[in-house]
C-alpha cells in the first residue's frame, strides 16, 4: 500500500458544489490525481468536542449544518459508507500517544467534510470516518494529534483536514465574484503558506502573535485546526506545498495544501 499524504482543503462557502469558481475546478479534480483511497479520515472544523473523538457510524449520515441557503443544497446527500474499522484504529494510535480519545458511533458527516468529498469523490465509494477538534487546545494540540495519526499515511488511509485557510465571515463581501482575495487575507495566507513549507512547528503554533492579520483572519482558531492536524500527520519535518490557491466574496481563503 502505497503513502497517501495529508492534505488541507479550505471548504468555503456550503454553496461551492453550485458555484463555478476555480476552487469547485480543483477539488473536482483532487481525487483524481491520486491514487484510490482505502479509507478517508476528515478533521472538520464544524466538529467540536473537549476531547478527540472519531465517528464510528456504519452509515454515516449527510448534516446540513448551515442555514439560509438554497433548497438544493439541503438535499444534496452523500452516501458514503462509514469506516468504523479505520476510525477505531485512529483511536487507539490517538490512546497510545496519550491523549484520552473517544468513538461516537451517532456522528454524521458535516458540511465540512461532505462538500469537499463531494467534488472529490462524487461516487462516495471511498469509505469515510470523521475526527473532531478541540477549540480551547490550539495549534500545538492539533500538531500532536496529527503526529499520533502519521502511521494512517502508510495504510492507504487519506487524512484530510477541512477547514479555511482564511475565515472571517463577517469581513466577507457576498457579492463579490473575483477569485483575488483581499490584501489583508493574502498577506496572511502567504504567511501560512511559508510557515508550513519551511516546517516551522515554533512559527505555527504562535501564528496569532506572528502572523500578519490574524485576529482579522481568524476571529477564531477552529477554521485554522485542521491545517496543523494535517500538519502533524506528515509526520516528523512535515513540510506543506501550496496545491490550490484562490478566493469567493473577496476575503474567504480556498487554499489547500499536501503535507510530507
Ligand atoms: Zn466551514
Amino acid at each position: 500500500m502505497s503513502r497517501l499524504p495529508p492534505i488541507f482543503v479550505s471548504h468555503g462557502a456550503p454553496t461551492l458544489p453550485m458555484d463555478d469558481v476555480p476552487a469547485r475546478e480543483f477539488l473536482s479534480g483532487l481525487g483524481k490525481a491520486m491514487p484510490h483511497p482505502k479509507a478517508i479520515l476528515v478533521v472538520s472544523a464544524h466538529w467540536e468536542t473537549e476531547a478527540p473523538t472519531v465517528s464510528v457510524a456504519a452509515k454515516p449520515e449527510t448534516i446540513h449544518d448551515f442555514y439560509g441557503f438554497p433548497r438544493e443544497l439541503y438535499d444534496m446527500r452523500y452516501p458514503a459508507p462509514g469506516a468504523p474499522a479505520e476510525a477505531s484504529r485512529a483511536r487507539k494510535l490517538l490512546a497510545d500517544a496519550g491523549f484520552s480519545a473517544s468513538e461516537d458511533a451517532g456522528q454524521g458527516l458535516d458540511h465540512g467534510a461532505w462538500v469537499p468529498l463531494l467534488l472529490a469523490w462524487p461516487e462516495a465509494d471511498v469509505p469515510v470516518a470523521q475526527i473532531s477538534i478541540q477549540p480551547k487546545l490550539g495549534p500545538a494540540h492539533h500538531i500532536s494529534v496529527g503526529r499520533a495519526l502519521a502511521p494512517l499515511c502508510e495504510e492507504g488511509i487519506l487524512v484530510i483536514g477541512s477547514g479555511g485557510a482564511v475565515h472571517n465571515l463577517r469581513a466577507l463581501d457576498w457579492r463579490n465574484g473575483s477569485s483575488n482575495g483581499a490584501d489583508w487575507a493574502r498577506a496572511f495566507d502567504d504567511w501560512l503558506t511559508e510557515a508550513l513549507a519551511a516546517g516551522d512547528d515554533a512559527a505555527l503554533c504562535e501564528y496569532r502573535d506572528r502572523a500578519p492579520n490574524a485576529r482579522l483572519a481568524h476571529p477564531r482558531d477552529e477554521h485554522l485546526l485542521p491545517v496543523f492536524v494535517a500538519y502533524g500527520a506528515g509526520g516528523p519535518g512535515s513540510r506543506g506545498r501550496r496545491i490550490h490557491s484562490s478566493y469567493t466574496h473577496g476575503a474567504l481563503s480556498l487554499s489547500a495544501y499536501s503535507f510530507g
